[in-house]
């Protein structure tokens, strides 16, 4: 919060508006989280039959192209499937809430999963890679974040108020959350649940949060 023009104001005003503030605060950190309500609890549980019904099919890019990109299987340790996936997500969330999650879309913490109001106008397959994002964080410390060059130019397909650049919103490792958003959505290409162009501009923007020095 930019609190520059506070100075200009007469003492008795700046603490009314500390007091104010501070009494919001307090009110966001005591009513943060919430169990999801039914209509989240619906939307969550929407996503997850989403992903459910995307299995392998015929691969519509040619074969060696798919052999030279495809990075599932390595990943996961099983091949692309969605009904698996779910399940891969559900044995490391443990807890979904609903509160207020700052400047991100969803936060993972100790098994437990903070989705913020934005996680709930998402289209299905965003809220999925966002589940499959945080999923991964419950693989421990090897996947937290590193922080985003401060020449980072990439928009935030999800949400272009979110700024990565000097953020904690990188990986230098290929298999953390972003790598393995990017592997999943190279396979839905593949296998035709998107369009090579809506895979392809996914899959960059997923793979362009994986920065190595
Ligand atoms: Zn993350």
């Amino acid at each position: 919060m930019d609190s520059k023009p506070l100075f200009e104001f007469k003492f008795h005003k700046t603490v009314l508006i500390v007091f104010v503030l501070y009494c919001l605060s307090g009110i966001a950190i005591y009513s943060d989280e919430s169990k999801l309500n039914a209509k989240q609890s619906k939307v969550l549980k929407e996503s997850f039959s989403y992903l459910e019904s995307l299995e392998p099919k015929r691969i519509k890019i040619d074969k060696p192209t798919y052999n030279r990109l495809t990075q599932f299987e390595s990943i996961f340790k099983f091949g692309f499937s969605g009904k698996k996936l779910s399940r891969w997500i559900q044995s490391r969330i443990k807890k979904y809430s609903y509160g207020s999650t700052g400047d991100y879309i969803a936060m993972y913490h100790d098994g437990d999963v903070l989705l913020g109001r934005a996680f709930f106008s998402l289209n299905r397959l965003d809220r999925v890679i966002v589940l499959l994002h945080e999923a991964r964080h419950a693989d421990g410390k090897n996947y937290g974040h590193v922080v985003c060059p401060d020449n980072f130019q990439f928009l935030n397909p999800r949400d272009w108020k979110i700024h990565p650049a000097g953020k904690k919103g990188c990986d230098d490792v290929p298999d953390g959350g972003y790598g393995i958003t990017a592997a999943f959505l190279f396979e839905l290409g593949a296998f035709g649940y998107l369009n090579q162009t809506e895979a392809a501009y996914r899959y960059n923007s997923e793979i362009s949060r994986v920065i190595r020095d």
